[in-house]
C-alpha cells in the first residue's frame, strides 16, 4: 500500500508565473499607476478591465520595461528583475542581458499589431526565433509555420500586412508571440481595432490559448471574455487597482461603485 508522504515544495514550481509588485509611474508631475500588485499564477488567465486612461496599458508596458516605472519590482518565475534608478528617475535595467532575457519570455500582442510591413507573414514570426533566440532560419521557418497553422493563417504566409484583414494580421502578431515560447503572454486590448465581423476569430485563438494552460494578461473591453475566458478579473481606477476577483464574482457582484458605473457603461 502506498504511503502518502509530503513533499517540500520546490521555489521553482510555487513561484507566479509572473509578479508586478507596488508598481509606480509618473509622467511628470502626473502618477498615472500608484503602486499596482499582480501575481500571476502559471495557467492564470487574467481580464484586466478599467476606464481609458486608467492606466492599463502602462502596467502592461511596465512589466518588460517599454515603460520604465518610477518604482516597484518584477519577478518572472521567482526571479527578480534588478532595476536601478536612471537620472530621470525612473528605473531602468541594471543588466541589459538579463533585461532581454526577459523581454524573451514576455510576448507582448498590441491593439494595433505591429507587424513589420516590409516583411511577409511567415518572415515576422521568423524574425525574433532568429536574432534574439539564435535559431537558424530552417528551424525558425518551421517553429513559424507550426504557429501559423496553430492560430489558422498557415495559407497567408507569403502575403505583406498590407494585404491581410485585421483579423488575419491580429493572428500572425499571437503567431510571432507564440513562436518565442514565451512563459507569460500580454495582450493589450488585442481586439479593440477590430471591424465586429473580425472579433470572434481573434477570441476563438485567444481562448483556445487560455484552455491550453497558457499564462495570459489580457487587457480587454470584451466582457465575455473576461467572463467565460478569464479565471481572474482585474478592474484598474485611476492607477489603483479597486478590485481583483473571480469573474463570477467581481462582474456579477461589484463592490464598488466605480466598477458598477464602470460595468454599467459596457453594456
Ligand atoms: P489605458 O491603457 O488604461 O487607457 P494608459 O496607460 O494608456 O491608459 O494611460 C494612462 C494615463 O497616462 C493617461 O492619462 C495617459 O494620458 C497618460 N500617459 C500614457 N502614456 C504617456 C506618455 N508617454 N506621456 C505622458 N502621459 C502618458
Ligand atoms: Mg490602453
Amino acid at each position: 500500500m502506498a504511503i502518502a508522504t509530503t513533499v517540500a515544495p520546490q521555489t521553482s514550481t510555487t513561484a507566479p508565473a509572473l509578479e508586478a509588485e507596488g508598481v509606480r509611474k509618473s509622467f511628470g508631475a502626473v502618477e498615472v499607476l500608484k503602486g499596482v500588485s499582480v501575481a500571476a499564477g502559471s495557467g492564470d488567465v487574467i481580464a484586466m478591465i478599467g476606464s481609458s486612461g486608467s492606466g492599463k496599458s502602462t502596467f502592461l508596458r511596465c512589466l518588460n520595461l517599454l515603460e520604465r516605472p518610477s518604482a516597484g519590482r518584477i519577478l518572472l518565475g521567482g526571479e527578480e528583475l534588478a532595476l536601478q534608478p536612471g537620472g530621470d528617475g525612473s528605473l531602468g535595467p541594471r543588466d541589459p542581458a538579463q533585461l532581454q532575457r526577459f523581454r524573451s519570455r514576455i510576448a507582448m500582442v498590441f491593439q494595433q499589431f505591429n507587424l513589420w510591413a516590409h516583411m511577409t507573414a511567415l518572415q515576422n514570426v521568423m524574425e525574433a526565433p532568429v536574432q534574439v533566440l539564435g535559431l537558424g532560419k530552417a528551424e525558425a521557418r518551421d517553429r513559424a509555420l507550426r504557429y501559423l497553422e496553430r492560430v489558422g493563417v498557415a495559407h497567408r504566409k507569403d502575403a505583406y500586412p498590407a494585404h491581410l484583414s485585421g483579423g488575419e494580421q491580429q493572428r500572425v502578431a499571437i503567431a510571432r508571440a507564440l513562436a518565442m515560447e514565451p512563459d507569460v503572454m500580454l495582450f493589450d486590448e488585442p481586439t479593440s481595432a477590430l471591424d465586429p465581423e473580425l472579433v470572434g476569430e481573434v477570441l476563438r485563438v485567444m481562448r483556445s490559448l487560455a484552455e491550453e494552460g497558457r499564462t495570459m494578461i489580457v487587457v480587454t473591453h470584451e466582457m465575455s471574455f473576461a467572463r467565460d475566458v478569464s479565471n481572474r478579473v482585474l478592474f484598474l481606477h485611476q492607477g489603483v487597482l479597486e478590485e481583483d476577483g473571480a469573474p463570477d464574482d467581481l462582474l456579477r457582484h461589484p463592490r464598488s461603485e466605480r466598477l458598477r458605473t464602470f460595468l454599467a457603461s459596457t453594456l
